[in-house]
């Protein structure tokens, strides 16, 4: 049995196309069933649903012997155990920093200010703050980074942007782009070489899928 982890929403949809592209048909739809394990129409393969930021973990430590997860989490988590095949090319978007509209941020660098920044993304703010030589306070958040600055809690926030229209909804502008984000496969070390015969093939059809991606149903 191979245990695939994947969390609901953009991940999990935009992963059914690669799995059905290798012979696998998810049996039961999770946003119309409470449950976490589900089958699939290979008795061989199952999904479990977890939480974004758990999926490292998950298999990490073989709970899930694969899983999908967005590079922002992967750096978060650290890869540390996992085996990263290939990337997905899925869940596309960006890493970026943020501020009020009024918050004179290129002045702010060049003067040398410190800078408060709320992110959920601790560790790729650290990093990329520190390459420019700024010096910052984070304060970590869970979730709603938008509303940081528009309350004074923080001057910049470093979230993940699609088309931007959260920050305009909330009168921020981008200000860096940190780096592109898309979603990658992870592989559990030990899972790959004991489970190599089920779990190469569906690496083979992955890299398939990805170079000529299916049409999305
Ligand atoms: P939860 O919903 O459990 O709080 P989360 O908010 O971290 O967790 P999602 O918002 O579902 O999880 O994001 C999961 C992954 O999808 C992220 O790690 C990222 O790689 C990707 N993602 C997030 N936002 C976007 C976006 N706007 N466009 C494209 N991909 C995104
Ligand atoms: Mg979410």
């Amino acid at each position: 049995m191979i245990t695939l982890a994947l969390s609901k929403g953009r991940i999990y949809d935009e992963t059914l196309p690669l799995l059905r592209a290798a012979g696998i048909e998810v049996l039961e739809d999770p946003e119309k069933s409470r449950k976490l394990i589900l089958s699939t129409n290979q008795p061989g393969v199952r999904v479990v649903l977890v939480r974004a930021t758990d999926v490292p973990t998950y298999v990490e430590y073989g709970g899930a012997d694969l899983g999908v997860t967005g590079k922002d989490t992967l750096i978060e988590h650290g890869g540390q155990g996992l085996y990263q095949p290939l990337d997905l090319q899925i869940a596309q978007c960006r890493m970026s920093v943020a501020v009020r509209a009024d918050f004179d941020y290129a002045r702010a660098v060049r003067q040398g200010s410190r800078l408060k920044v709320a992110t959920k993304y601790t560790a790729i703010a650290r990093e990329f703050f520190a390459s420019k030589g700024v010096h910052v306070d984070l304060i970590k958040l869970y979730g709603s980074m938008e509303l940081a600055p528009l309350t004074g809690l923080a001057d910049a926030i470093v979230d993940l942007v699609s088309t931007g229209s959260t920050l305009k909804a909330n009168q921020l502008i981008e200000v860096e782009r940190i780096m592109d984000i898309s979603s990658r496969l992870v592989v559990n070390q030990a899972a790959l070489k004991l489970k190599q015969r089920a779990i190469q093939p569906l690496l083979d059809a992955f890299s398939k899928a990805i170079i000529n991606p299916p049409v999305p149903t």
